[in-house]
C-alpha cells in the first residue's frame, strides 16, 4: 500500500482550444474534427474509446454515445458541449452539419479510416474536409507544466515497479512470469495500465530490440531486459534497464559501458534550441567509438505523452529541433545476434540548460 498521491496541478484546455482555433484561422479553416483518442483527450479532457470531438470558431462539442454519458459530463472542459447520440457518432453529426453548408472542416486524414472518411462525407455532403497532418501533435510537442507532472508521476510508477520486480525476479522465472509481476507492480502502483506491450527479454532474446515475452527461462549468466512504462492521466513513461542475472561476464561489462557512455553523451547534447539530430549522433558517435555502431539498428529516442511515440524523433533524419518543454526518450542500445543486447532508456525534459530526466532509477549493471 502507498500513501495517497499528491493532487496534480491541473491542465488548461481553454488555452488548447485557442491555440487550435489560431491554427485554424491561419489556415482557412471554419473547424477542426478528431476521432483520435489521444487527441480527444488533449484538447477537451475526455478519455473514453469512442468520440468525435468538433471544435468551430464560436462553439465546440463533443459526440459520444450513452456508455459514456456520466464519464463525460465528468471529464469533459468547460466551452464544450457533450451530445449523447443514441445513432452512433455520424448520425449525430448529420444532424449537427446541416447548418454548415459551404464550411471548410479540417480533418485528420493519418486518423481517419478510409470508411470514416466515406462516413464524414455521407454526414456532411456540402462541406469541403480538408485534410491537415499533425495539427494537434504540433500542439502537444511543447508540453504545460501539469503534463510534466503528470509524466513524472507515470516515470516514478515505473521505477518503482522495477525496484520491486527486481527484488523478486529469481532463476528459473520465464519473460512472462517476469512480464506479469512487472505488470502487476505496475497496475497497483497507480498507473492505469501499460504504456505498452511490455518488452522483457532474457539471455541471448534481448539481442531483439522489440523481444515479445516468451517462455524462456533465466538462467545464471543471463542479461535481462526490461522495456516498459506506466500511465497517469492519460501520460505515459517508457524506461528501459538491463541486469545481469549472477556475475556478468566481461563482454557483458564492455558493452553495458559503452552503451551507457553513449546514453550519457546523448543526455549531455539535450537543451533548448538543439537539433535531435545532433542528440543521436552524439550517442551513435559515442558507439561508433567504442566498436560497436554496427550493433546499434533502432533510432537514439522519441517524443513522449499521451502516446508512446509522438513528436520529436531523436533520429539520425530529424529534422526537429528541441524545445523547452518537450520530453524526449533517450535510448541507445547494443545488440549482439545469438550473445544478448543492452538497452538503457530514459525520460527527459528539455529545458534552457540541458535535460533534466524524470526516471530516476540507476543505470549501473545490476547483479540479480
Ligand atoms: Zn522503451
Ligand atoms: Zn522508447
Amino acid at each position: 500500500m502507498t500513501d495517497a498521491p499528491e493532487p496534480l496541478p491541473p491542465v488548461t484546455h481553454g488555452g488548447r482550444l485557442a491555440r487550435l482555433r489560431a491554427r485554424l484561422r491561419e489556415r482557412g479553416a471554419d473547424g477542426f474534427l478528431t476521432l483520435h483518442g489521444p487527441n480527444l483527450l488533449y484538447l477537451s479532457g475526455f478519455s473514453g474509446s469512442s468520440g468525435l470531438l468538433v471544435v468551430r470558431e464560436a462553439s465546440a462539442f463533443l459526440i459520444t454515445d450513452s456508455r459514456y454519458e456520466i464519464q463525460a459530463a465528468d471529464e469533459v472542459a468547460a466551452g464544450i458541449e457533450v451530445r449523447i447520440s443514441g445513432d452512433g457518432l455520424f448520425a449525430a453529426l448529420s444532424e449537427v452539419a446541416r447548418s454548415w453548408s459551404a464550411s471548410r472542416i479540417a480533418f485528420e486524414p493519418t486518423h481517419v479510416s478510409v470508411r470514416a472518411l466515406e462516413r464524414l462525407e455521407e454526414a456532411a455532403p456540402d462541406v469541403d474536409w480538408d485534410p491537415v497532418r499533425g495539427l494537434v501533435e504540433s500542439l502537444r510537442l511543447e508540453k504545460e507544466p501539469g503534463e510534466i507532472e503528470r509524466m513524472r508521476r507515470a516515470a516514478l510508477v515505473a521505477c518503482s515497479a522495477l525496484e520491486e520486480t527486481l527484488g523478486r525476479v529469481a532463476e528459473g522465472m520465464s519473460e512472462m512470469e517476469i512480464t506479469a509481476e512487472l505488470e502487476y507492480r505496475l497496475r497497483a502502483g497507480g498507473s492505469e495500465g501499460p504504456a505498452f506491450e511490455s518488452i522483457v527479454a532474457v539471455g541471448p532474446r534481448s539481442a531483439l530490440p522489440h523481444a515479445r515475452p516468451s517462455d524462456r527461462r533465466l538462467r545464471e549468466g543471463d542479461l535481462l531486459l526490461l522495456d516498459f512504462g506506466a500511465v497517469v492521466h492519460g501520460y505515459r513513461s517508457d524506461i528501459t534497464r538491463t541486469v545481469v542475472a549472477g556475475r556478468p561476464a566481461d563482454w557483458q561489462v564492455a558493452v553495458h559501458a559503452a552503451v551507457r557512455a553513449a546514453h550519457d553523451a546523448a543526455l549531455a547534447v539535450v537543451r533548448d534550441g538543439v537539433a535531435a539530430a545532433a542528440v543521436d549522433a552524439a550517442a551513435r558517435g559515442s558507439l561508433n567509438d567504442a566498436g560497436y555502431g554496427e550493433y546499434f539498428g533502432h533510432s537514439t529516442g522519441h517524443g513522449l505523452g499521451l502516446e508512446v511515440h509522438e513528436e520529436p524523433a531523436v533520429s539520425r533524419r530529424s529534422e526537429a529541433i528541441l524545445r523547452s518543454g518537450n520530453v524526449v526518450t533517450i535510448e541507445p542500445g547494443v545488440y549482439l545476434p545469438g550473445r544478448g543486447g543492452v538497452r538503457l532508456e530514459d525520460d527527459v525534459c528539455v529545458e534552457a540548460a540541458g535535460a533534466r530526466s524524470l526516471t530516476a532509477f540507476p543505470l549501473d549493471l545490476r547483479e540479480i
